[in-house]
């Protein structure tokens, strides 16, 4: 049985799961006003003859279950279907849903989340439980599903989602355009972007990457996206083979808190293209390989997403000609060391999820492994760590196993004493 996440509780049905969505779209900038149709095939995980949709803030108009309208009721959360049938483990179903309303992001612990209007336009950022926001789906980051997303909007807009774009027509005075994501995916990384965009391709070898750019950014834009070729060089040889398919790097006119990555897709704000966020690009790059690629079956073990993340940043400082690893490392210990030592890594609990200790004591956690074990042993085991579970889920317990087959009980002892326990240990 798969629990719905202690992170998330509110979120997310563990008696289903869904093996593709297909959502149909129109969104209008001028009135900010979304109406959907969402098709989802699904297989049941355990008996039911009911299920929950999460859906925040849009309003469900027919529900049909293999073909059926059935009766459902809606609550601030979700859509609760009763089957026309119980349904045992393994039995397939569809759900399709008609909805719409006024979009918006919804509050949580971890700041507002999901679709939100901009002053000329919309996004979609996520992490962790935003999704809901603009389509009904099963909000759980363990439930990776395939994505056909066709979304039309008024021209000059040009509707952009998560996916290789397949198919672009019109509808009146309607642009629309339709992505196929077909990687496993969380819902909390697919996402949907409109605004008044350029697009500007970028040369990597092996790798359909491109800009895409309101138009008066374009020049900013090129410079703070000129080094992406040469990350993406470094992380294939430190990672594997870029895992996507495709590297859209999206700005947007508007100012944002955070860049924010989606598959094969990263999010930065007008603000994100001075120089000095060179390493943030660098985050959301590697998240290609290590969240997106290399999943997580739950949010506490986000280190496996933000400490790798955040030591790519490190990697990418050592191989551009910056300050090496063991550099930042010896910064990054003596920040964490000044903290309160209440946070275990493994398990930091939801409040914690996003504290920045769990960004850098992870990446100090793997920085250690690097410097008892040798840089050749280190490499080696990352890459062979990322390449073994591509496009799978992972927790803790993978990363402990890893450690103990390549290793041996000094090292296993030295993950735990990072991962497992409050006191931050000195660095090797
Ligand atoms: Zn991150």
């Amino acid at each position: 049985m798969t629990p719905v996440s202690a992170y998330t509780p509110d979120s997310g049905d563990p008696t289903f799961d869904v093996e593709s969505y297909d959502l149909d779209l129109t969104y209008r900038v001028r009135t900010n006003r979304l109406e959907g149709r969402a098709l989802l095939n699904a297989v049941a995980a355990l008996p039911t003859d009911r299920v929950r949709l999460d859906l925040v803030g849009l309003r469900a108009a027919t529900v049909r279950v293999d073909g059926d309208a059935v009766a459902f009721r809606q609550d601030a959360r979700a859509l609760h279907l009763t089957l026309p049938t119980p349904l045992a483990p393994g039995e397939r179903f569809s759900m399709d849903v008609s909805y719409a309303g006024s979009p918006r992001p919804r509050r949580s612990r971890w700041g507002t989340l999901g679709w939100e209007e901009l002053a000329d336009g919309a996004l979609v950022a996520a992490q962790p439980i935003g999704a809901p926001t603009w389509f009904p789906c099963n909000d759980r980051p363990d439930d990776r599903a395939t994505y056909r997303v066709t979304l039309a909007s008024e021209s000059p807009y040009r509707p952009l989602a998560t996916g290789v774009p397949v198919a672009e027509g019109r509808r009146g005075r309607l642009v629309s355009r339709t992505f196929e994501l077909s990687a496993p995916t969380p819902t909390y990384l697919v996402a949907a972007h409109v605004g008044r965009f350029d697009t500007t391709r970028i040369e990597i070898p092996g790798v359909a990457a491109e800009l895409v750019h309101p138009p008066h950014l374009a020049g900013s834009a090129a410079r703070a996206f000129a080094p992406l070729p040469r990350m993406i060089a470094v992380f294939e040889d430190v990672f594997g083979p870029y895992p996507q398919e495709r590297c859209t790097m999206v700005v947007t006119s508007d100012v944002l808190e955070i860049p924010l990555e989606a598959q094969g897709m990263a999010l930065f704000g007008a603000n994100h293209l001075d120089l000095s966020f060179e390493r943030l690009i660098a985050h959301e790059v590697a998240h290609q390989w290590v969240g997106n690629s290399v999943g997580l079956h739950d949010w506490s073990d986000i280190w496996l997403n933000e400490g790798f993340a955040c030591y790519a940043e490190w990697l990418w400082s050592e191989r551009s000609g910056g300050s090496t690893a063991d550099a930042h490392a010896a910064v990054h210990w003596a920040r964490v060391a000044a903290e309160p030592a209440d946070l275990i890594l493994s398990d930091p609990g939801p409040v914690a999820m996003f504290d920045d200790r769990v960004y850098k004591r992870g990446a100090l956690t793997l920085h250690a492994l690097r410097r008892t074990v040798g840089d050749e042993a280190f490499f080696a085991f990352l890459r062979r760590w990322t390449t073994a579970h591509r496009h799978q889920l992972v927790g803790s317990d993978d990363l402990r196993l890893a450690v103990s087959e390549s290793f041996g009980e000094r090292e296993s002892a030295l993950l735990h004493r990072w991962i497992d326990t409050a006191a931050l240990p000195p660095l090797p």
